[in-house]
């Protein structure tokens, strides 16, 4: 019988990668979790990441499932319990509110260093996991029983499953192959996080405008953290403010809400596209996260979209015996289980962006008034807040 140093190797040990691992944790499979870098696990206190994302109820229970909630620091944690979005008319919004629909929160805003952390520690702690960072992957060869990974350092590792979590640019893709099919949204992310004169009274608030859309994500304390998608024009003339006039730039266009700001993080830029790869799984290879979709930040959910991916692939395999979780069939019921779940939440934020970055005056009214009436519809508010929460 031939011998694999991993059931499942896993390529890549950023959010997604690492909470795959974890959510093996409790199956017979040996996984080996395989990064080029070494996540940090302390930093300043006094400082806070610029990337931070907003977990969604369902996957919190997840990460809350696989043990690695527990060890965030609680104090850097901050809940969401109402969303403000504001059309580009002034005058049109709507607002979802956590009690209407008869939850606490509708989402936990943190840093992604921090859920990083978490992750990296709850797979230290998992038996069957063993985690190999720094290293670099040099080629990756599909054997009719399996993968064979080399690394840069002459190491050579076998797996019966290789999965790809490696991010947007991914290498496991490239090296098997297959196609991606990626467009510009010729826009970029923005962020940057900012002390508020004001308490943000744990809401996050969104405004679209005719170039692009500005989200401000309550922070623990009293702070925010801005998402600017804006088009480069825009995105050069954010960067190449001067500290002060940043905070009054994101002010003003917050319409002072939370009075005065004071930066805390300087800005970064990213650039933002919308991904489809042609297949989720292939015989002994499965690829997840950003690694297999990219979606436009607007609706905060490329994180959450990740997660899912994970949870979906763990039940899989946890319900296959060792030897079969590289196999087409098993890994093709994780493919169909995703996929449709993927292209909704690309044409849901694809639609909205197309939507709203538009000049067209019928459009225009068309987006003002669906918001209009959208806060209106108690029902469908109510849908909408349980479809995102549990997304
Ligand atoms: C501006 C912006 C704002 C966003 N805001 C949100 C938000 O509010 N909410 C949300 O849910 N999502 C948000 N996203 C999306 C989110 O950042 C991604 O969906 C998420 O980081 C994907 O995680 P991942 O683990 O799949 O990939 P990554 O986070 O890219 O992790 C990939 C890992 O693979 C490793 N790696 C890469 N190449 C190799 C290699 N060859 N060998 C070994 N290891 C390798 C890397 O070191 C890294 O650890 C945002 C994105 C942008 C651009």
């Amino acid at each position: 019988m031939k011998f694999y140093d991993a059931d499942v190797l896993i390529v890549g040990g950023g959010l997604v990668g690492c909470a795959l691992a974890c959510a093996l944790k409790d199956t017979r499979l040996q996984v080996t979790l395989l990064d080029s870098r070494e996540p940090a696990q302390t930093w300043d206190a006094q400082t806070w990441d610029s990337r931070i994302y907003a977990i969604s109820p369902a996957s919190r229970r997840f990460l809350t499932a696989i043990g690695a909630w527990q060890h965030m620091d609680a104090t850097r944690l901050q809940s969401v319990a109402q969303m403000r979005i504001a059309g580009d008319d002034g005058r049109s919004e709507l607002a979802f509110n956590a009690t209407d629909a008869g939850t606490d929160e509708l989402a936990q805003i943190v840093e992604s260093r921090e859920l990083q952390r978490a992750l990296w520690l709850a797979a230290q702690a998992a038996p069957n996991v063993t985690l190999i960072a720094p290293a670099k992957p040099s080629a990756l060869h599909d054997e009719s029983d399996g993968m064979l990974l080399a690394l840069e350092d002459g190491r050579r590792l076998s797996a019966r499953l290789v999965v790809g979590a490696d991010g947007v640019q991914s290498w496991v893709r490239a090296q098997m192959g297959i196609e991606d099919k990626t467009t510009s949204y010729e826009q970029w992310g923005v962020v940057a996080n900012f002390d508020c004169e004001k308490p943000h009274l744990s809401t996050a608030s969104q405004w679209f405008f005719a170039d692009g859309v500005m989200a401000w994500l309550p922070l623990a304390g009293q702070r925010m953290s801005m998402v600017w998608s804006c088009n480069d024009e825009r995105k050069q003339a954010l960067l190449a403010l001067s500290p002060a006039e940043l905070c009054e730039q994101v002010a003003q266009a917050g319409q002072g809400r939370l009075g005065q700001l004071q930066l805390r993080t300087p800005p970064a830029a990213f650039p933002l596209r919308l991904m489809h790869v042609a297949d989720l799984a292939r015989p002994h290879l499965a690829l997840i996260g950003d690694a297999a979709h990219a979606v436009h930040p607007l609706a905060g959910q490329g994180v959450n979209l990740g997660f899912g991916d994970a949870m979906e692939l763990a039940k899989v395999l946890a319900a296959q015996a060792p030897t079969q979780c590289g196999d087409y069939l098993v890994l093709r019921r994780y493919e169909r289980a995703r996929r449709e779940n993927v292209l909704l939440m690309q044409g849901v934020t694809h639609g909205l962006q197309k939507l709203f970055n538009n000049t067209n005056p019928v459009l225009r009214l068309m987006r003002n008034t669906g918001l209009g009436l959208t806060d209106q519809w108690v029902w469908l508010k109510n849908r909408l807040i349980q479809h995102a929460m549990n997304a």
